[in-house]
């Protein structure tokens, strides 16, 4: 797996920050491109000085040129909070974004993997979800930049690859947590914990009875990494994700009795548009990759509380 070039774009990020790792613990070389719009440096400051690794601050709605053997496209933001916050630039980034890193993988013959998502199913009227469902999406809601953006990709890697047979990878994945996810882009498992370990309301939008699944960060990259290694014949779409699958309201008590803390559980209005379930059916991960994931919620949570509450000793106002 070792002695390759590889560049991960969106690689000053939660999960990219960890892909970087893991790439250069195999022996690569790691490209990290990034415009640090949610990525931070401190995800990679521990890598800066690793000689191996190399930062680029660069938008990927503009090309790039470089020479690499694997592509894996990472570059958007994923929380709600954040991709609403410039709609027209989160369509740019999944839709330039995959125009530009498709030509640099054509020019260079690399290999590319688009780190695609659950949202493509919006609010799925199929659970749990399969690849072959098509989805439930609104075109023209508060989530359509990201779940069409996204979409769109996924058409333009399986069009590349249709016409040039270009080796593609596509993975979509479900709701992933764990440390380095960013303190403030509102995503449950992080509001959650952070106003556990504050003493702060708990806040469940709606009634807390719509669901999701939790993969733990490190399973989650494993999984990316086996769908890279795969042959030209696997081009996906493969969903990873753990199908554990929870209320938003029994994550939030979970979460209490892991901190111990004395927060309450307040209700607030559902968002519009919110996914009323979500469970990955992995049987295709489990064929195509001899992947599933090993880290149950409990531990995944217990590790994600040790990180934050360490952010919070550090830097209170984070
Ligand atoms: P993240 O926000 O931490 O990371 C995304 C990174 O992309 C950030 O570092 C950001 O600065 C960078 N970025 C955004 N726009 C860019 C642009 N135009 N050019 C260059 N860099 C840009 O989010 P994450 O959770 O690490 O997600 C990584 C990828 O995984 C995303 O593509 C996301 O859609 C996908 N994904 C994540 C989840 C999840 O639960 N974490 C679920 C489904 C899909
Ligand atoms: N959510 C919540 N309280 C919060 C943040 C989120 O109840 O403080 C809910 C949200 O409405 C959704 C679920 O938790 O139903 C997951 O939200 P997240 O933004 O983490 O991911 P996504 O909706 O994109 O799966």
């Amino acid at each position: 797996m070792g002695n390759k070039r590889i560049l991960v774009t969106g690689g000053g990020g939660f999960l990219g920050s960890y892909l970087c790792e893991k790439l250069l613990e195999a022996g690569n070389e790691v490209i990290c491109v990034d415009n640090l719009f949610t990525g931070s440096k401190r995800n990679i400051f521990h890598l800066m000085g690793n000689p191996r690794f190399e930062f680029l601050r660069h938008d990927v709605t503009f090309p790039l040129y470089v020479e690499v053997d694997e592509i894996y496209n990472l570059a958007c933001p994923a929380s709600p909070i954040h991709y609403q916050k410039n709609p027209v630039q989160t369509v740019k980034t999944c839709v330039h974004g995959a125009i530009n890193m498709l030509g640099l993988a054509k020019r260079v013959g690399a290999k590319i993997l688009q780190s695609s998502t659950s949202e493509v199913y919006g609010d799925p009227s199929v659970h749990p979800q399969v690849e072959e469902y098509w989805g439930n999406v609104n075109p023209v809601g508060l989530r359509s930049c990201y779940d069409e953006g996204k979409r769109c990709a996924e058409t333009l890697f399986h069009a590349y690859w249709l016409q040039t047979k270009l080796p593609i990878k596509i993975v979509r994945i479900f709701n992933t947590y764990g440390p380095r996810m960013h303190p403030n882009d509102g995503r449950v498992v992080s509001n959650f914990i952070l106003q556990a370990l504050q003493n702060q309301d708990i806040t469940i939008y709606g009634e807390g009875n719509q669901t999701r699944s939790f993969c733990y960060r490190d399973d989650l990259v494993d999984a990316m990494m086996r769908m890279m290694a795969t042959g030209s014949d696997v081009t996906g779409p493969v969903n990873i994700g753990n199908p554990g699958e929870f209320t938003i309201l029994q994550l939030a008590e979970m979460v209490i009795e892991l901190t111990g803390s004395k927060s309450k559980i307040v209700k607030r209005p559902l968002p519009a548009d919110d996914p009323r379930q979500r469970k990955p059916d992995i049987s295709k991960a489990k064929a195509l990759l001899g992947w599933e994931p090993s880290t149950p919620l409990r531990e995944g949570l217990t590790k994600t509380i040790a990180y934050f509450d360490q952010l919070l000793k550090e830097d209170p106002e984070y």
